[in-house]
């Protein structure tokens, strides 16, 4: 973990599935990058960060999807910060369930819905050791039904686990599959699917990190970074704006 990056801003909600996409990102669709502009856009992505990584601490696959159920509407910073006391104590389901649902909340109550998340973090824990013997699943059905585990925590899980090339659309992958017009969508599985339709598939693997990034540090909610963006030129979406030449 440890990447020296730039100050992690506080990870904003989820994207409302019921919400039409925002309107600025213009009619783009599929199709409008080609087979070689596609190439061209992860290949500078990749090359800038070959073997990307969780920002989030973790040492084995049930630390990570601890981590990863804490991180809502939370930043990696905050919940590093609260792992690094809670897996101090607990770093196993069995010792998850004895430290107990009161005592894991004072262990992360720095991070936004503490209490909600101790309580599945604990109950998480209990099911792990009931129905897989101890062991994280390597199955997306089994992930999904795990407590306050969804389709995005279980397809972090699944690729940084268990190297699976999934996608998991969080709020920076959802604005820029929309913004670029790289797979539009209303929903994040649309997004989703876009993506997975369109990304070669040797970026498969990491192409969702790449993307969490450059949303993350370049390509902003508001204000993008577009003159110091690596793939300004390729980008169509109607929201880039290059400084002026000198
Ligand atoms: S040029 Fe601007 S809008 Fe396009 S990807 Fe870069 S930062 Fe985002």
């Amino acid at each position: 973990m440890g990447n020296a990056k730039p100050p992690a801003t506080k990870r904003p909600p989820a994207p409302d599935a019921r919400r039409p996409p925002p309107r600025t990102h213009g009619a783009a669709g599929a199709g409008v990058y080609s087979p070689a502009e596609i190439e061209a856009i992860f290949t500078r992505l990749s090359d800038a960060d070959p073997e990307p990584k969780s920002e989030l601490e973790y040492t084995d696959p049930f630390t990570l999807l601890v981590a990863v159920v804490l991180s809502a509407q939370a930043t990696d910073a905050g919940v590093n910060k609260a792992t690094r006391r809670l897996f101090a104590l607990a770093d196993t389901p069995e010792t998850m369930v004895d430290l107990g649902e009161e005592r894991v909340a004072e262990l992360i109550r720095t991070i936004g819905l503490y209490r909600n998340k101790a309580k599945n973090v604990v109950a998480l824990a209990r099911q792990l050791i009931e129905r897989h013997g101890g062991a994280v699943p390597h199955d997306r059905a089994a992930l999904e039904a795990l407590p306050g585990v969804g389709r995005k925590t279980a397809s972090v899980v699944l690729n940084v686990a268990f190297g699976e090339p999934t996608i998991a659309v969080d709020t920076h992958i959802f604005r820029l599959g929309n913004r670029l017009g790289l797979a539009p969508g209303r929903t994040p599985e649309e997004v989703e699917r876009g993506l997975l339709a369109i990304v070669p598939e040797r970026f498969l693997q990491h192409a969702h990190h790449w993307l969490i990034l450059h949303g993350r540090y370049t390509c902003v909610a508001r204000g993008p970074k577009c003159g110091n963006c690596r793939i300004a030129d390729l980008c169509k979406s109607p929201e880039k704006r290059l400084p002026a030449a000198a």
